[in-house]
C-alpha cells in the first residue's frame, strides 16, 4: 500500500497535478488487466430473448456485450435465466428453457470468443483463452415447479446456481419482497437446499427473506453465495442485507455480490425500488403459452433499455465494498452488478465497460491489488470450487 502511494505521489510531482485523475484511472486500468472478473449476476439474456439483441456487438443501449465486458475487464459474468413469477408451474420450467436455448444461441455464434463456464477449473482455462467463461444460473426457486429432478436437469444444463425467490415468495421459500407465507422455508424448501448441496449448485440466498436466510444458514453444509444484494447500511431496503446476515454470510464461508441497483446504493433512491417491486409483484396475466409470452414480452419493453442516473455514485458502491469488508472480512465481497436488470444506476457505473472506475475508487479507500483481486473475482472463484467442484 506505502509502495503504491509512493509511486502515484512521485507520478503527481514528474507530470503535475492535472495528470493525477488520469493517473488514477491508469492505475485502476492495470489492477483491472490482471482481475479474473467475476460478476455475480446480469439480465443480459433476456435482451437476446425479447429483443434477439447481437452480444457479440458493441451496443449503444443496454449495459453488457462481449466488447464492453472485454473492456471493463469483467471475463466472468454470470449470465441470469429470469423467469417472471407471474409464470406458474410447468409455465415456468418451459420458460427456463427458452432461456436457455436463447443463450446457446450466443455461444453457438461466437464459440471463440464466449465459452460455458461448469467448473473453477473450466472458468480459469476459458478466461487464460481471453474468452468470456459464461456461467449460468436460474433466478427463482419457482422455476423447478417444486420438482427435484427438474432442479437436477438444470444442473445437467450447465447451471451453476439457483436463487431460491424472486420478488414473490414461492411454495417453499419466503422472499424478502413477498408475503411471509411459510416463516422462512418450509420442509420441501430444506430439501431443495440439501439436493443443491449434493449435486454441486450453489444456493443463492439473495431476493429472500432474513428468515429464510437464517433458514439456509441451519441447512445447508457448503458455502452459500448472495449474488446482487448490497447492505442495509448503504441503504435500508428488504433485498440488502443486515450488517449480522453479512457476519453469518461470513461464518458461512459465502460471499456477497455488491449490486450496482442506485436504489441499493443510496438510500435517496431507495423510494425507486418500492415502487418497481409492487409494479412486478401486481401482475397477474393469467395467460399461458404463447399468450403469456407476448404479454412479458410488452411488459419488458416498457421497462427500456435506457436506464436512468440515480443520486447513486461510484463511490457509493466502493463504500458499501468497504462496509462489507469491515463487517464480514475481505474473503466475503464480490460483484454482483445486475446489469441489464435495474432500471437506475450510479454515476460513474452506467455499464460494464465503466468497471474500472470502481477499481479506482477501491485504490483510492486504499485497497491493495491483492484484495481488488478477491473482490474482482478471487472469493467467487473460491465458493465455486468448493461447492461446484474443480
Ligand atoms: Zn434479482
Amino acid at each position: 500500500m506505502k509502495l503504491q502511494l509512493a509511486g502515484v505521489c512521485m507520478f503527481v510531482a514528474t507530470f503535475g497535478l492535472a495528470a493525477s485523475a488520469q493517473d488514477g484511472n491508469e492505475a485502476a486500468r492495470r489492477v483491472q488487466a490482471n482481475v479474473l472478473g467475476i460478476d455475480g449476476h446480469n439480465d443480459s439474456v433476456q435482451r437476446v430473448l425479447y429483443d434477439n439483441v447481437d452480444l457479440g456487438e458493441r451496443l449503444s443501449d443496454g449495459m453488457i456485450d462481449i466488447p464492453r465486458l472485454q473492456e471493463g475487464g469483467v471475463h466472468v459474468p454470470f449470465f441470469a435465466l429470469w423467469v417472471p413469477t407471474y409464470y406458474k408451474g410447468s409455465e415456468a420450467v418451459r420458460r427456463t428453457l427458452d432461456f436457455r436455448d436463447a443463450m446457446q444461441r450466443v455461444l453457438d455464434k461466437y464459440p471463440d470468443r464466449i465459452e460455458l463456464a461448469t467448473s473453477a477449473r473450466d472458468i480459469e482455462r476459458i478466461v487464460t483463452q481471453k474468452k468470456i467463461a459464461a456461467v449460468l444460473t436460474v433466478e427463482g426457486g419457482h422455476q423447478i415447479d417444486n420438482d427435484l429432478a427438474v432442479l437436477r436437469m438444470y444442473r445437467r444444463m450447465g447451471i451453476l446456481s439457483m436463487t431460491l425467490t424472486h420478488f414473490r415468495s414461492n411454495d417453499w421459500a419466503d422472499s424478502s419482497t413477498g408475503r411471509p407465507d411459510h416463516n422462512g422455508l418450509t420442509p420441501f424448501g430444506k430439501e431443495v437446499v440439501r439436493e443443491m448441496n449434493r449435486i454441486g449448485m450453489i444456493v443463492d440466498i439473495s431476493h429472500v427473506s432474513d428468515k429464510t436466510f437464517y433458514d439456509v444458514l441451519q441447512v445447508t453444509t457448503k458455502p452459500v453465495i448472495a449474488s446482487h444484494s448490497s447492505c442495509r447500511a448503504s441503504s435500508d431496503v428488504p433485498r440488502n442485507m443486515t450488517d449480522d446476515m453479512l457476519r453469518a454470510l461470513a461464518k458461512n464461508g459465502g460471499v456477497v455480490g455488491v449490486n450496482f441497483s442506485a436504489s441499493f446504493l443510496n438510500q435517496l433512491d431507495a423510494e425507486d425500488l418500492k415502487k418497481f417491486v409492487a409494479q412486478e409483484n401486481s401482475l397477474e396475466p393469467n395467460l399461458t403459452g404463447a399468450a403469456l409470452d407476448d404479454y412479458a414480452a410488452k411488459e419488458n419493453a416498457q421497462i427500456g433499455s435506457h436506464p436512468r442516473v440515480g443520486n447513486a455514485t461510484v463511490e457509493d458502491a466502493a463504500r458499501c465494498i468497504d462496509h462489507v469488508v469491515k463487517v464480514a472480512g475481505i474473503d466475503h465481497v464480490g460483484i454482483g452488478s445486475d446489469f441489464d436488470g435495474i432500471p437506475m444506476v450510479p454515476r460513474g457505473l452506467e455499464d460494464v465497460s465503466k468497471m474500472p472506475n470502481l477499481t479506482a475508487a477501491l485504490l483510492k479507500l486504499g485497497y491493495s491489488e491483492r484484495d481488488i483481486r478477491k473482490i474482482m473475482g478471487g472469493n467467487f472463484l473460491r465458493v465455486i470450487r468448493e461447492v461446484v467442484g474443480q
